[in-house]
């Protein structure tokens, strides 16, 4: 079968190998889809100390069971269609047991220590059925927009943290899928957006595909002032650090009312130091909320709402492409023209 595997020093490749068996007893499934994660981008374009060598890369990826081992939880059987999230607690440590499974101490991640989805198939290990993570999805005839529930997932669980309520100021510094989707899940719950987005080739593009947000392009002096304006003076209620820009979160903490929220989404290349300023947070009551990864729990929740429409998954998918053509797939992501790839089996009728 096909794979795209990772070799270290930021070498991909897609190679030839054999079809997986099921080691530890888990689930051989026939990949049908798997996105390009904005996380695969930063592997493809700067290598990843945390990925096995010869891995085979991907982690937002659905399905169809082939072969179950026996005694597996749940009612699975050959035949389903099937998603997961990624991250697979270990069960036993402190966070596990909270529920926070994504801040598992020994956390093991499709893509990273177990194979992941660009690939003909792939194994989703015991593990992954004993901790919950597998889940089946609705029967509809395109399944391919559930690829996106890993990245809703981890979307819902930053706005966990922050509180966004009905008639609230949401502002969002970054328009790539992740900002596109805290909008959406912002608007949802009844809150005016704003997005702050420097390029304007990219305001253009996502203008077209939001409705009712008010775009800021930043400038020199940030967003800040602007915001303020916006908002009568106030402020916005909760910002959001979708891009891992270091400025941005010092514009953000600046752009917040009094008992703000702020949520630092991206991380930031290096060490992060040196952005945000503790007095604003101090004298202004302000929240500062970090987000990792997602939870089987908030998996199924972002599958819903895209089963239910809530979020529309398919017009933030830009560009389908074979597993033959995930080079081509990976520089166009990395050249950032487009906002969503996902690699497909097949192109089905559509022919997209
Ligand atoms: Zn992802
Ligand atoms: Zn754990």
């Amino acid at each position: 079968m096909l794979a795209y595997r990772y070799w270290g020093d930021k070498v991909l490749r897609l190679e030839e190998i054999a079809v997986p068996v099921l080691g530890d007893g888990g689930a051989l499934v026939k990949i049908k889809a798997c996105s390009i994660c904005g996380t695969d981008v930063r592997t493809y374009r700067f290598g990843s100390e945390k990925i096995d060598k010869g891995r085979v890369a991907g982690h937002e990826m659905v399905g169809v069971i082939q072969e179950l081992a026996p005694g597996l939880p749940g009612d699975f059987k050959a035949g389903d269609v099937v998603s997961m999230a990624p991250a697979i607690g270990c069960g036993e440590c402190r966070s596990c047991k909270k529920g926070h499974t994504n801040m598992c101490d020994h956390l093991t991640t499709m893509g990273f220590q177990y194979d992941g989805g660009f690939a003909e198939y792939s194994v989703f290990p015991k593990k992954s059925f004993l901790m919950g993570n597998v889940y089946k999805l609705p029967q509809v005839d395109d399944v391919v927009p559930f690829t996106l529930s890993e990245p809703l997932a981890c979307v819902i669980n930053a706005q966990s943290y922050v509180h966004i309520e009905a008639g609230e100021d949401v502002v969002i510094f970054g328009s790539g899928i992740i900002g596109c989707m805290h909008a959406e899940l912002a608007q949802a719950r009844g809150a005016r957006v704003f997005i702050v987005e420097p390029a304007e080739e990219r305001r253009r593009q996502v203008k077209g595909i939001l409705n009712d947000v008010t775009f800021i392009a930043g400038g020199k002096e940030g967003a800040a002032p602007e915001i303020l304006r916006l908002t009568g003076g106030k402020g916005a209620d909760v910002a959001i650090i979708a891009c891992s820009v270091g400025s941005a979160q010092s514009d953000g903490l600046q752009s917040l009312a009094k008992c703000g929220r702020l949520s630092l989404f991206g991380g930031l290349p290096g060490d992060g130091l040196g952005y945000l300023d503790s007095n604003r947070i101090h004298y202004y009551e302000l929240g500062v909320f970090g987000v990792h990864a997602s939870t089987p729990a908030q998996n199924k929740t972002a599958m819903e709402l895209l089963h239910s429409g809530k979020i529309d998954a398919r017009k933030f998918i830009s560009k389908r492409f074979l597993l033959s053509e995930i080079e081509t797939a990976f520089k166009e992501a990395a050249a950032g023209s487009i906002l969503k790839a996902v690699v497909v089996m097949d192109k089905g009728k559509t022919g997209m």
